[in-house]
């Protein structure tokens, strides 16, 4: 069997993207159990110079697509991105393809495994060759089961649940060998694209990237109950989250909404603000490192999981909240 694990990597800025960094450390694992090499493709503006760090991530090599199609990152092709995936496939026969859990990557290894008739096992923990396939663990049903399956078939087509397996930072000084190809893209490959990008209201920093985040539920009560909710989320330097409840109430965008059918997010610190804590909603905070709850509802679910909780009505906790942030603030 081959013993090269191909990582599909993300990256914006000339940096990899943090899902990717954690799928290069379930990859290594992968490469290591074979006694293998990891190698990474990396797609897009910027991909040349995101490459060659990747050799402290445990990448040896960094192949760069190069093709005018996939230069504007804002244009994103899945398909092409797939052709690309699968013409080095093709070419170097690895034992297993990774990509990061993000929208991209299991969208992108969606498209190869189609491509190629081979399964596909989203959200794995772990991963290791087994005879001409391999063995998995993810994350099934909002996270609330680990399943153990086998996939048949070289190579592997695994994504990585998010903020599940740490990256890691092997040797600061190893630099990635770093190779481009051009690859042989149809005109079929480009007729999916993204075509335009809206900025979220407000800018700021992204929910999936919040050291802090503050979200509301259907205890909120309305769209405009959301301004102490705003304020508290603008003093901590953080980004506004919110539950299902209040994106079907149309009080927030789908953007905001956290949980297994939106973001999946690992703050430092998560402030949910009238969420009940169902396992659909917990199953997108489960990387919070700290939580502090507010319900008035001492029996709530979320206090299950809470490091800490104010048992309040969050319309007086959180004005009350910013108002002595914002008093410690100024007696500095
Ligand atoms: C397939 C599927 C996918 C789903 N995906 C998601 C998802 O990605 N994200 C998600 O969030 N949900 C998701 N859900 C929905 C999920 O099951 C819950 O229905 C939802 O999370 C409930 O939202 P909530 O906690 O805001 O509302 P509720 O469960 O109604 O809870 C409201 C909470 O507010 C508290 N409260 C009331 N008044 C106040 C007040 N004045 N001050 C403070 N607290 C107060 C109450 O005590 C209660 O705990 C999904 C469901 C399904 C079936």
């Amino acid at each position: 069997m081959a013993a090269e694990v191909l990582v599909l990597v993300e990256h914006a800025g000339g940096e990899p993207d943090e899902l990717s960094l954690q799928a290069l450390a379930l990859a290594r694992a992968y490469a290591d159990g074979l006694g293998g090499a990891v190698s990474a493709l990396l797609i897009g503006r910027g991909a040349a110079g995101a490459a060659g760090g990747l050799g402290a991530h445990g990448a040896a090599l960094a192949l760069v697509a190069e093709h005018e199609a996939l230069e504007d990152d804002t244009r994103f092709a899945p398909d092409a991105w797939a052709a690309s995936l699968c013409e080095l496939i093709a070419r170097r026969s690895p034992a297993a393809v990774v990509a990061a859990g993000s929208d991209r990557g299991n969208e992108v290894l969606a498209r190869a495994a189609a491509r190629l008739d081979q399964p596909m096992a989203a959200n794995c923990l772990a991963a290791a060759a087994v005879g001409e396939g391999a063995r998995v663990t993810r994350l099934r049903w909002g996270g609330s089961l680990l399943e153990e399956a086998e996939l048949d078939g070289v190579p592997a087509l695994l994504t990585v649940a998010p903020h599940a397996v740490a990256a890691q930072r092997l040797d600061a000084a190893a630099a990635a060998a770093v190779e481009s190809f051009t690859p042989a893209l149809r005109e079929e490959d480009l007729r999916v694209a993204v075509r335009e990008r809206v900025a979220a209201p407000g800018g700021g920093v992204s929910l999936a990237d919040a050291d802090v985040v503050v979200s509301g539920g259907r205890g909120v009560g309305s769209a405009e109950g959301f301004a102490a909710i705003e304020e508290l989320a603008a003093l901590l330097g953080g980004a506004v989250g919110c539950s299902r409840a209040v994106t079907m109430a149309g009080w927030r965008p789908h953007s905001d909404q956290v949980g297994q059918t939106g973001t999946k997010i690992a703050p430092e610190l998560y402030i949910p603000c009238g969420i009940s804590g169902a396992t659909q909603h917990m199953a997108g905070c489960k990387g919070a490192k700290h939580l502090l709850a507010v319900n008035p509802d001492p029996e709530a679910p979320i206090l299950a999981s809470a490091d800490y909780a104010v048992i309040g009505d969050l319309h007086e906790v959180v004005p009350a909240i910013n108002a002595a942030i914002r008093k410690a603030r100024e007696a500095r």
